[in-house]
């Protein structure tokens, strides 16, 4: 995203990685009920504002927003406040809203939601790329390495102003194409049978390592492989709350629903075109073809027509990957997440309904808890579990 508003001539970098400093900051400057993302983002901002060379006068925050039932509609007003109260008021905090689809971004704003869409797949596809890699590198680190380069080498091209859409997807497919040939050069044992752990749960913790105490990297260590949820979920979740929204209040015959049937085909599109030259790398690890088959899983437990949020999206993936043979769930949640306790009052019925898969809630709030001896346990279930599954895993050529 950073890279995409660099193509559009915004001068947009992400902040510093999270790490203590940013616990401290956060928790400074938040009352301590607030949600782990907030105190975490808020802290990640002001170690910006504390930064060497800071200028406030050519500084803006990015932090969007959305409506629905949980605390993050409250983040940009709060990081508004804190800010105004320790002296920069005149930082702008930018807030664009899942209600329209994030459409107030800038005057550019088609745009910036053209690129940023294509890096958001291609960030999801390197960490793909990554997770079903580093369980079975020879060399530790070889994996997370090469994600980092081919980061590098998509923003180089996102980043490119004034490029015309379809070159830019030409060229970012040949990028795609690299990064596959990259990634199988990596030196790897690939044997079948390690427990195939799918991850959900709220998006911000789910996504920032620091935030859930690295735990894709603990469960590859005691011997599982994880299949994380990725972003691009969420942008189709909210394409189709959108749609809803004008189906129920406007009907079809009107500019902004065929304004979304446009951005969702072309969407569509884009997604098709970077991931064609990775579909065989890709058999067995496919995400959902509609977020309407993941909302449809949910249903009987949580209508995505009542129940807002990730919560849907967490309890029709885990289903989704039931199907796909996962041998267990673990739902990462910051502690007192509403999206995570509703989730896990419905997961022991979702779970004896799906073979009594093991599915697990961890939540997190940035202090150290027991986290591996809970994981051992887990682990030790999928595995029971694996040995008794009816839903058999699909595995790509190159697993012996
Ligand atoms: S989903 Fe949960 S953790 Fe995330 S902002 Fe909402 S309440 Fe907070």
């Amino acid at each position: 995203m950073a890279a995409a508003f660099r193509a559009v001539g915004v001068d947009a970098t992400i902040p510093p990685p999270s790490d203590s400093a940013t616990l401290d900051l956060g928790g400074l400057n938040s009352g301590g009920e607030e949600c782990l993302p907030h105190k975490i983002t808020l802290g990640d901002f002001l170690k910006v504002c504390r930064s060497p060379g800071f200028d406030p006068d050519r500084t803006a925050f990015f932090m969007p927003t959305a409506q629905g039932p949980c605390r993050f509609g409250q983040y940009a007003p709060y990081l508004r406040q804190v800010l105004d109260e320790l002296g920069y008021a005149d930082v702008p905090v930018i807030s664009p809203s899942s209600k329209d689809g994030y459409q107030g971004l800038t005057d550019q704003a088609s745009e910036l939601m053209r690129i940023g869409w294509m890096g958001l797949v291609l960030g999801d596809l390197a960490d793909k790329f990554r997770f079903k890699t580093r369980p079975y590198e020879r060399v530790a680190g070889d994996s997370d390495e090469m994600f980092e380069e081919t980061l590098g080498a998509f923003e180089l091209i996102v980043e490119l102003p004034d490029l015309n859409a379809k070159i830019r997807l030409g060229r970012l497919a040949d990028a795609v194409t690299r990064m596959r040939d990259r990634f199988r050069q990596i030196p790897a044992a690939y044997e079948k049978g390690r427990p195939l752990i799918g991850l959900v749960g709220e998006i911000f913790c789910r996504m920032n390592t620091f935030s859930n105490d690295e735990l894709a990297r603990r469960i590859e260590q005691l011997g599982g492989e994880c299949w994380l949820s990725d972003i691009a979920e969420w942008v189709w979740y909210t394409n189709w709350g959108q749609r809803e929204k004008l189906l129920r209040y406007r009907g079809r015959a009107n500019l902004d629903f065929l304004k979304l049937k446009i951005k969702t085909h072309v969407q569509h599109k884009y997604e098709h075109a970077l991931l064609a030259p990775v579909r065989d790398d890709l058999r067995g690890y496919e995400e959902p073809a509609d977020v309407n088959d993941v909302l449809e899983m949910s249903r009987p437990y949580l209508p995505a027509d009542g129940a807002l949020g990730e919560m849907v999206l967490s309890v029709g993936k885990a289903i989704y990957l039931h199907g796909k043979g996962a041998d267990g769930i673990v739902d990462i949640s910051p502690f007192t997440c509403m999206n995570g306790i509703v989730c896990e009052s419905v997961y022991p019925s979702v779970s004896s309904a799906h073979d009594d898969m093991p599915i697990r809630i961890f939540y997190f709030d940035g202090v150290n808890t027991n986290v591996e001896r809970d994981l051992e346990i887990f682990l030790e279930l999928a595995r029971a579990y694996q040995a008794r599954k009816t839903h058999t895993r699909v595995y790509p050529d190159y697993f012996g």
